[in-house]
């Protein structure tokens, strides 16, 4: 068994400190019935406890992390940058390299504005769509997750899910009241919606893969309706790809889907593993934000230097060949997980979307927020404590994804489905 004295020490220490003891939710391990494991480093597809105990890491930092821990390449730019002073508060080269790369590579984005986490990204597009429009209401879907801003902590996914919290408190009726929710992939619900409201509403936003009830995939034309449903009503689309964008393929997932939003969000991978947000989109929008425009918005440490660095060399070193490599990966893994199920008869259902995948302990089809609910949480929790046991570090929550890296290795994978197959023969049905 692996002792965990260390970790145990400091969580203790740390409940008096912070809410919970930790500065996000789903780092408390509740729902796996543990507490958390207190991390010391990471180098490329490993991670290393303050207790000693090593392994194969599958969070990457909840997604960011896309070349592993520690990549070289990143860490040598972040020192030479770190050198020459950490934040100016005035412009600097880095930003325009950054603005111009993601520019190149998203679809939709032709100006965007760098701000400090993904909350930031969705909470300002949201004010942009607001203002463009002169609409008010919102639309989301029942289980998207898009950071904790008041209007989009409604029916959300992620931590939220994963504590049984679907409405917090201190989010004001008066708020509340313009964010409509829709289940995902159900069209006809959407149609509803705009029928009722739809010269009233803003936005519609989706992340145009779900990444926070598990992963959850559009089903059939879902983002291509979707385009066409928020065109025919002057409401502005956006794609909240703060977890897809250059994780579920090279041009993010607008790109392998092939629809374009209005504007997009983006966090993540985009800064590296350092707090980073971006929301850009079509010129026209973007040139209402402030100074060129009248809606307000600003960060004193947005585009920040460091973040811009590791964000752009990150980037940088992702090629079309690096998805296809990362594809490779994916399928060696969930037809691994696939034959453990067989094998030891456990219902299992697996969704994927590039290198995010999505583990659920039921034999149904998981398409929206209502079906992840039917995954079995007591054989997730078994397996998460048993995968820990073996080495495998995985997202303590069945209401997320897991994500793999460049840097994890054949026999990373090999290990991890020797794991799979040792947690699901000891699984107590
Ligand atoms: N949108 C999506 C799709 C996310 O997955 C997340 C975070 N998991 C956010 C927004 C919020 O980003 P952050 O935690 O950086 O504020």
């Amino acid at each position: 068994m692996k002792q965990f004295d260390k970790s145990h020490d400091a969580y203790k220490e740390a409940v008096d400190l912070m809410p919970g003891g930790v500065n996000s939710p789903v780092r408390a391990f509740k729902s796996v019935g543990m507490s958390p494991i207190f991390m010391e480093s990471g180098k490329g597809s490993k991670i290393n406890d303050i207790d000693g105990n090593e392994y194969i890491d599958y969070v990457l930092s909840w997604g960011p992390l896309i070349h592993g821990h520690a990549d070289d390449r990143v860490i040598e730019k972040l020192k030479e940058t770190a050198g020459k002073g950490t934040s100016f508060g005035a412009p600097t080269l880095i930003e325009n390299k950054l603005a111009q790369l993601v520019i190149d590579r998203v679809p939709s984005i032709e100006m965007v504005r760098m701000v400090n986490s993904g909350t930031e990204a969705t909470m300002s597009a949201l004010r942009v769509a607001r203002g463009y429009t002169g609409r008010d209401k919102i639309l989301k879907f029942e289980g998207n997750y898009h950071g904790h801003g008041d209007s989009l902590l409604i029916k959300a996914g992620s931590g939220v899910a994963t504590l049984g919290l679907p409405d917090s408190p201190g989010v004001p009726a008066s708020i509340a009241e313009n964010t409509i929710t829709v289940p995902y992939n159900d069209i006809e619900s959407l149609r509803l919606a705009f029928a009722n409201f739809g010269s009233e509403i803003a936005a519609v936003i989706v992340e145009p893969v779900s990444g926070n009830m598990g992963v959850v995939p559009p089903k059939d034309d879902f983002l291509q309706e979707l385009r066409k449903i928020t065109d025919d009503h002057g409401t502005v689309l956006i794609f909240d790809e703060v977890m897809t964008g250059f994780r579920v393929d090279y041009d993010c997932a607008q790109g392998f889907f092939g629809v374009t939003p209005d504007l997009t969000c983006l966090g993540k991978v985009i800064g590296g593993g350092l707090p980073v947000g971006a929301y850009g989109g079509k010129r026209e929008i973007m040139e209402k934000v402030a100074p060129a425009g009248p809606i307000y918005q600003a960060g004193t440490l947005s585009g920040n230097p460091l973040a811009m660095i590791a964000g752009y060399e990150t980037l940088k070193a992702l090629t079309k060949e690096s998805y296809a490599e990362l594809n490779e990966k994916v399928d060696t893994l969930v037809a691994g997980f696939k034959q453990a199920a067989i094998d030891f008869e456990i219902p299992l259902y697996i969704n994927r979307a590039g290198s995010m995948v999505g583990v659920f302990f039921t034999n149904e089809p998981v398409d929206n927020f209502e079906s992840a609910k039917q995954s079995n949480l007591d054989y997730f929790a078994q397996y998460y404590r048993a995968m820990i046991e073996e080495g495998v570090f995985l997202p303590p929550s069945q209401f997320e994804g897991l994500f793999l890296s460049t840097a994890h290795t054949n026999e990373d994978i090999e290990n991890t489905i020797k794991a799979i197959r040792n947690a699901f023969s000891a699984l107590n049905k």
